[in-house]
């Protein structure tokens, strides 16, 4: 019985969450004595399926689609059909892992944990820690079904290479979409929040909407998406779709700069999955402080601009 990872591609490329979730499927492997199957639906080529061996699967399943956007029916219809030899599969705790893992859990008649950071304690009994209440806890679960469906949150496991010689087997997507995508109206060409690999964030301490020039600057250098706390978010100082936390956005980038952040509970509930936290603060009592693994105590006005020309000097 392998362990299958579903792995989502992003217009035929995969992602360093990608790796991650297949670095965390051939650590479950190779404590269980198993192998790792991918599954890979939609236009990717081989040259980047074989990227998966990379990090430890011995087989890539990849279904060709037709159909230009994530279908929940037939996705999770190809992902139990292809579980049936599987006992641990593995998705992303994102938006697409969330639509998918419960359908898929209900097929398979398998429990599914959500919000997973870490290998399980133990395998028999089957026991996986995972986040609770909007992450303010820890859950020990116990799943007693025969196959196990584990959502993995992004930054919880690192990236581990392991070239294994893969297998690329060929098929394709079954059945009707049950969807049509008939128009994209992109609003915007920022960076998505919740796919955001940096995010430069502001809070009360930022004092005005006219003070956000320097973390657009900031974002825009970085490559970077912006957010704010909640207040900010409802005195219409940002858009809404920007607000992090427990009621906004939760946010798992490999940098999160927060600017004139108290680090209220409900705010750190929206980004304790970043990979690394940066605070400026001008009080060095801040709770942010608790939990940034860099800080500087100061104040934004000065922090800020002297943070976009040291980024400008280092691209240059
Ligand atoms: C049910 C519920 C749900 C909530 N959900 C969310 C949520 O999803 N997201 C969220 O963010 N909040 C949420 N909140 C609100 C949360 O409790 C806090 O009130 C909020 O996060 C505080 O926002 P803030 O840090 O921007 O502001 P403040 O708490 O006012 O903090 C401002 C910070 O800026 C610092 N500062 C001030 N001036 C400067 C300066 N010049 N330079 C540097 N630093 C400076 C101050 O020292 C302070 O630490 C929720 C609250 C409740 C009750």
């Amino acid at each position: 019985m392998s362990v299958l990872v579903y792995t989502e591609n992003w217009e035929g490329k995969f992602k360093k969450k990608t790796f991650e979730l297949v670095s965390y499927a051939k650590a479950i492997a190779d404590k269980i004595g198993s192998e790792v199957t991918a599954l890979s639906i939609g236009e990717v080529n081989d040259e980047e399926l074989q990227k998966l061996g990379q990090y430890g699967a011995s087989k890539v399943k990849h279904l060709e689609s037709g159909i230009d956007t994530l279908d929940n029916k037939l996705f999770a219809d190809a992902i139990a059909k292809e579980a049936e030899n599987s006992s641990v599969i593995v998705f992303s705790d994102n938006f697409t892992g969330k639509a998918l893992a419960p359908r898929v859990s209900a097929r398979l008649k398998a429990g599914y944990v959500a919000g997973v950071g870490a290998l399980p304690e133990s395998f028999g009994p089957f026991v996986v820690k995972s986040k609770v209440f909007s992450g303010k806890a820890f859950g020990k679960v116990k799943i007693n079904s025969e196959k196990k469906i584990l959502a993995l949150q992004t930054n919880s496991f690192d990236i581990v290479e392991n070239p294994t010689e893969v297998s690329i087997e060929k098929g394709s997507l079954e059945g009707e979409a049950t969807t049509k995508l008939k128009d994209v109206n992109k609003v915007t060409d920022k960076i998505i929040l919740t796919d955001a690999e940096i995010i430069v964030s502001g809070g009360r301490g930022m004092k005005s909407p006219d003070n956000w020039g320097g973390i657009e600057e900031l974002a825009s250098s970085l490559g970077a998406a912006t957010g704010c706390s909640r207040p900010v978010s409802d005195d219409g100082w940002r858009p809404h779709e920007e607000h992090v936390g427990q009621t906004g956005k939760v946010v798992a980038p490999n940098v999160y700069f927060a600017f004139g952040i108290s680090g209220a509970i409900q705010h750190i509930a929206g980004i304790s999955g970043s990979k690394y936290i940066v605070a400026v603060n001008k009080d060095d009592e801040a709770p942010i402080f608790n939990v940034a693994d860099f800080g500087i105590v100061g104040d934004v006005k000065e922090v800020i601009p002297k943070m976009v020309e040291a980024v400008k000097a280092r691209k240059n």
